[in-house]
């Protein structure tokens, strides 16, 4: 997932970008509501975790700003919003809540709650209940970073696994190499021209030539069913 972190503690915000990363994600951090805005305008994000005090005013502005846009360019107002709290902040986040944040934390939390807590939000943003995604004879699993081929392990790269979650959750869209690469890589990711080719050449030869399509010119996409 790419996510953006808007906390203006330097300290929270590197802990959360660390262990963002190592579970696969690609995480930029803001840490003001200006800054915060400026990067939801320029790249569409899968999550944003938000602290509301930020030194240019209460993360809340950010999110009712991000709600009353209009649906279909960035910023996308349907963007999932976590706000991150402190605990005696009840009224604070009954109100960023009412604004249409779609989960709360209450710092100091447990990465791993967080964690877990992003991959709701992506199961309810997809419109899915199951916690692991099915397709013809593979099972997916986003919390574990699993694949299953007829039952049986593949062993994936981290990259390969975010490329064939984002392909088969867009499925049957066509995602653009640039897509692709927005949920692999932050702002500072160090990125070679061929990754996404070299990722879908390996994903082809692990679970199969007939899984990812390559439409010339444009990009990737795995087909609605899969092919008997
Ligand atoms: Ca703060």
């Amino acid at each position: 997932m790419r996510v953006l972190v808007v906390e203006d503690d330097r300290g929270i915000a590197a802990g959360l970008a660390a262990h963002l990363a190592r579970a696969g994600h690609a995480v930029d951090c803001t840490g003001s509501i200006a800054e915060g805005w400026r990067a939801l305008v320029g790249e569409p994000y899968d999550v944003v975790l938000l602290d509301l005090g930020l030194p240019d005013g209460d993360g809340g502005t950010l999110l009712r700003r991000l709600r009353d846009m209009p649906a279909g360019r960035l910023p996308d107002p349907a963007t999932p919003v976590l706000i991150m709290t402190a605990r005696d902040q009840v009224a604070s986040r009954i109100a960023g809540l009412d604004l249409g944040a779609d989960d709360y934390l209450t710092k100091p939390f447990d990465p791993d709650e967080l964690a877990a807590r992003m991959r709701a939000l992506r199961r309810r943003t997809t419109g899915r209940a199951r916690a692991t995604l099915r397709y013809g004879e593979l099972e997916i699993d986003p919390a574990a970073r699993t694949v299953l081929r007829a039952g049986v392990p593949v062993e994936l790269a981290a990259r390969e696994f975010s490329v064939l979650l984002a392909l088969i959750e867009a499925r049957p869209r066509v995602l653009s190499r640039t897509q692709i690469e927005a949920q692999l890589y932050n702002w500072d990711g160090g990125l070679e021209s061929n990754a996404i080719e070299v990722h879908v050449h390996r994903l082809r030869r692990k679970l199969g030539e007939s899984l990812i399509r390559t439409v010339r010119g444009v990009g990737y996409y795995v087909p609605a069913e899969p092919a008997p």
